[in-house]
């Protein structure tokens, strides 16, 4: 199998591809990866946990490579063992990130990030962009490659139903340049599945959730996923919410406020770019108990915390009696190491979806993420269920 990650210098995909590696050298055991379930037994057969080759698009550092990126992420975090590091030096050296777009990420990415290297920088069309960026997918890709957006938190372009709504529309668009109405990750998941590689969107970005990319995947016969990892709080708040529903106890309100530093940390200490995480983590909730309490939902930079994301959560609650009680917790994780295994089960489970014929959004793999499209289902167990039930259908 081969990856191409959106976004690969950062610490989810330098993490990810550092995980396997070290794995195959047997220089870390599999804990943490989900594939590697009982459950999922046989996936190796169509998936094995073996990716031959990595490679991505990035928009800075573009002359370095992804053990020095990796290197900068383990100075500030320490988020594995030093040796782990050193035994990959040279595998690592040799993956190179190609230049990619920042079209639309907003003032978060274009101040923090800065020099951004990037086509639209270069004086590209939106037409060249697009060829350039499959040129270089089409140049690393293999039948076993997927495609992972795990670039910076991008604002929330509206939604323009002339360019957004048909494939027609959105091709259109961009023959005549239209650079205002098409962000990144739009363009990412186009290059992907216009060449049937499988387009996974682990950020809460737009994606691949416009209806023109749905038409692009069905037209393709490409399967597709996301949006917006579920590794952290809103595991546990979409783990957790199920069980006052089961106890018929009445959610009153629910409070979650987290604070982060590093890169993630500082893109979103922008509101622009904010917004989109906000909406995914706040909303799932209601989703789950079918009625919505108040809720508040914050996110802020802390800059010593680095990777290592803290979320405390107040839940008030009413019970028998109508009495009001309170359950507290703090949700302490390091963002990369909960996340990286996620990206490695979603690639291997999307190119078990195309070897099995699925084509178009892949609802069942919404276990892995806080925004799952074509889906109502928010209830981590339901979700973990639908995914076993999926795999044992098809393998
Ligand atoms: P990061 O800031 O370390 O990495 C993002 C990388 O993307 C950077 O190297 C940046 O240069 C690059 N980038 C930004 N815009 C780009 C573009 N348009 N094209 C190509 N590259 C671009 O962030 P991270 O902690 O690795 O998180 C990555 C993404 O995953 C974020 O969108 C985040 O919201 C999402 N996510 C992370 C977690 C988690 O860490 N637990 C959970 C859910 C979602």
């Amino acid at each position: 199998m081969r990856l191409w990650l959106f976004g690969l210098y950062g610490i989810v995909a330098t993490t990810a591809v550092a995980g396997e590696r070290a794995i195959k050298k047997g220089l870390s055991d599999k804990t943490g990866l989900v594939t590697e379930l009982e459950q999922f037994k046989g996936l190796e057969k169509y998936s094995p946990l073996d990716f031959d080759r990595f490679g991505g698009h990035e928009i800075r550092s573009l002359d370095s490579n992804l053990y020095e990126e990796l290197f900068k992420h383990w100075e500030e975090n320490f988020h594995f063992d030093y040796r782990i590091l050193k035994a990959l030096k040279e595998d690592l050296e040799e993956i190179k990130a190609k230049k990619g777009t920042a079209l639309n990420c907003g003032e978060g990415v274009l101040q923090e990030l800065k020099p951004i290297q990037s086509l639209e920088n270069d004086g590209l069309t939106l037409e060249q962009i697009v060829e350039k960026l499959e040129k270089d997918l089409l140049e690393f890709c293999d039948e076993d490659t997927v495609a992972i957006d795990v670039a910076s938190t991008e604002p929330v372009l509206p939604y323009d139903d002339e360019v957004h709504g048909s494939l027609e529309g959105f091709e259109k668009a961009i023959k005549e340049n239209k650079k205002d109405k098409i962000s990144s990750s739009m363009i990412y998941a186009y290059v992907s599945l216009k060449n049937k590689i499988p387009f996974g969107n682990f950020t809460p970005g737009v994606g691949s959730s416009i209806p023109a990319l749905k038409e692009l995947a069905q037209k393709t016969g490409t399967p597709h996923a996301g949006n917006d990892g579920k590794t952290g709080e809103t595991l546990v708040k979409t783990t957790l919410a199920p069980m006052f529903s089961y106890r018929n106890l009445k959610v009153l309100g629910w409070m979650g406020y987290n604070i982060l530093g590093d890169l993630d940390g500082k893109v979103l200490s922008h509101e622009q770019n904010k917004e989109s995480k906000i909406v995914s983590k706040d909303k799932v909730i209601g989703k789950i108990l079918g009625y919505y309490p108040y809720t508040i939902t914050e996110i802020n930079y802390f800059p010593s915390l680095k990777d290592n994301k803290t979320a405390f959560n107040f839940i008030h609650y009413q019970g028998f009696l109508g009495a009001k009680m309170k359950l507290y917790f703090i949700w302490d994780a390091i963002d990369a190491i909960v996340a990286a295994p996620l990206v490695l089960d979603i690639a291997r489970f999307l190119n078990f979806a195309k070897k099995k014929n699925q084509k178009g959004v892949i609802k069942e793999l919404a276990f892995f993420f806080k925004s799952p499209m074509e889906t109502e289902v928010y209830n981590t167990h339901e979700q973990f269920e639908m995914l076993v039930n999926w795999y044992n259908s098809l393998k």
